[in-house]
């Protein structure tokens, strides 16, 4: 179990998706967000989205990230759940990389190819501060909103008992981001 955890206070939040309820966990320099309804359903459904700062706020049509997360909320808000938002940037490599990425792909690279060849993995992400919030939950089986083969891999403390897809319509833009992630990442798409 992790140690020296910051978690704040359980407030309400009403989004254009529903309303839920916010509590934030600070693990160092990382600040993670559990929004969830109340109450949660025994096994809730649960996305553990990783922050993309370009998809989420401006509505960047290179990704799929912007859409998922407002599919996401609001099929949580019918269902009951939890969205974990995970604030390890373009799969954890940060928003100057991820910048010098796009970069690369400006001149033909691909998603995987521009963080080889900075010199990152395809995905750098971890997951230890998902286990720890799920634990402090207490969820012990949860549905597992994803496409990600290694989300379901690597997400430990609680049970995957069901794995829902998240489809969203390909742009113009982010069908070949979403072909490599299918192609490159084992995505289930
Ligand atoms: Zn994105």
């Amino acid at each position: 179990m992790k140690q020296n955890i910051e978690i704040s206070k359980i407030a309400t939040l009403p989004t254009r998706n529903g309303t839920f309820k916010i509590q934030a966990f600070k693990d160092g320099i990382q600040e993670n967000l559990a929004i969830f309804t109340d109450p949660l359903p025994e096994i809730p459904m649960v996305r553990v989205h990783s922050e993309c700062v370009t998809g989420d706020v401006f509505g960047s049509q290179k990704c799929d990230c912007g859409s998922q997360l407002d599919a996401t909320m609001k099929m949580i808000a019918q269902n009951g759940g939890m969205l974990i938002y995970h604030r390890q940037e373009g799969r954890n490599i940060g928003l100057v990389n991820k910048v010098n990425a796009y970069a690369l792909q400006d001149q033909g690279y691909n998603t995987v190819e521009a963080n080889v060849h900075l010199g990152f993995n395809a995905d750098e992400r971890t997951y230890d501060a998902i286990e720890f919030i799920l634990n402090y939950f207490n969820l012990k089986k949860i549905k597992l909103i994803t496409n990600n083969p290694s989300k379901i891999a690597n997400i430990k403390g609680a049970q995957i008992v069901e794995r829902i897809p998240m489809i969203t319509e390909p742009t113009e833009c982010n069908k070949d981001y979403l072909s490599v992630k299918k192609a490159k990442m084992g995505h289930m798409l």
